[in-house]
């Protein structure tokens, strides 16, 4: 029985989060879950290479971030559950952590990777939330075309 499920999202690769979000809705139903939504924002990096960008970048960057995400929300169908929303910045997979051990979920459904990136078995973020997770980790794997 799961009471929250997390799906991280990269709102930047619809077909990572297409596939994953039907699976996590369904099982936030019949669970009755509550199901939260992650967008993490990464820093540009270092003070060098953040100079070459506009002063305002990172917070455009995660205007923009949390309104895709709320986009992504508002376009998918989930059948009657709302999810909860939230933007991290950082890390991807220690935010993707981070949030899981904040939100106490029980879950967390995530992509195994871009489809593109097909020669790897998972990505590096997913790699890691599976390591290290002390919840349950479902890694939806790309549909073969
Ligand atoms: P790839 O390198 O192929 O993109 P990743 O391990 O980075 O593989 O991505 C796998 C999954 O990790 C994504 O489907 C998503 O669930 C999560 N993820 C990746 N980037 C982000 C991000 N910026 N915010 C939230 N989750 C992310």
């Amino acid at each position: 029985m799961f009471h929250s499920i997390l799906v991280p999202i990269d709102v930047e690769h619809e077909s990572t989060y297409a596939p994953v979000l039907p699976v996590a809705i369904k099982l936030a139903q019949d669970h009755g879950a509550v199901l939260h939504l992650l967008a993490v924002v990464q820093p540009v990096g270092s003070a060098f290479v953040s100079s070459f960008f506009p002063e305002d970048f990172e917070l455009k960057l995660s205007e923009q971030v949390k309104s895709k995400l709320a986009q992504v929300a508002t376009e998918s169908d989930f059948g009657g559950i709302e999810p909860v929303l939230h933007l991290a910045q950082g890390s991807i997979y220690e935010e993707i952590l981070l949030a899981a051990s904040s939100l106490s979920v029980d879950l967390i459904v995530i992509a195994a990777g871009r489809p593109e990136q097909g020669s790897f078995l998972l990505g590096s973020n997913a790699a890691q939330v599976v390591r290290h997770a002390d919840a349950s980790v479902l890694v939806v794997r790309n549909q073969p075309s």
